[in-house]
């Protein structure tokens, strides 16, 4: 049995917590995520968790238009997580400026994405996506930088960046 002054301990710690957090739908919103059957999820419940652009990129392999992500101007440390999942898909210290106008990285964090060959401009690409949800991240390029020599080219609307 909770005596009177158990609840109030409890109060008070719920109360801490509260506070060290960002924000309460934050809170949720992660909660909800870990419990997430991915790789389950129907069409609808991914319209409505994401917005209109997200969901044309990440589920429907829709590319944005060049130079339109503030994230391809991001320069800031810190990480670039999946916008569909929130799974960390890039550190800031493998993003170059390719000049293309999308988001660009040399290399993933390990185990982040997977990859599939399409053939939406007949010659044949590299499509990666979330490798946790599947989102559509975008095409793999073998013009980018030492050491690995790819360019991720990456929709800045699939990602979410974390300043570190
Ligand atoms: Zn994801």
């Amino acid at each position: 049995m909770f005596t009177r002054r158990d609840f109030s301990i409890i109060g008070v710690s719920t109360l801490a917590l509260a506070a060290c957090s960002s924000t309460d739908a934050e809170t949720v919103k992660e909660a909800n995520m870990s419990n997430t059957d991915w790789t389950n999820m129907s069409e609808n419940e991914w319209q409505e968790r994401l917005t209109e652009q997200e969901f044309y990129v990440l589920r429907k392999e829709g590319t944005e238009r060049a130079f339109s992500s503030p994230l391809n101007d991001e320069k800031a440390s810190g990480t670039f997580v999946c916008a569909g999942c929130d799974l960390p898909l890039f550190n800031s210290d493998t993003k170059f400026d390719s000049g293309t106008g999308w988001p660009s990285f040399f290399d993933t964090i390990e185990g982040a994405v997977e990859t599939k060959r399409d053939f939406k401009l007949i010659l044949p690409r590299t499509e990666y996506h979330c490798a946790r949800c599947g989102g559509h991240q975008g095409h793999i390029f073998k013009d980018g930088p030492a050491p690995t020599g790819l360019r991720y080219c990456n929709n800045g609307v699939a990602l979410d960046f974390k300043p570190a």
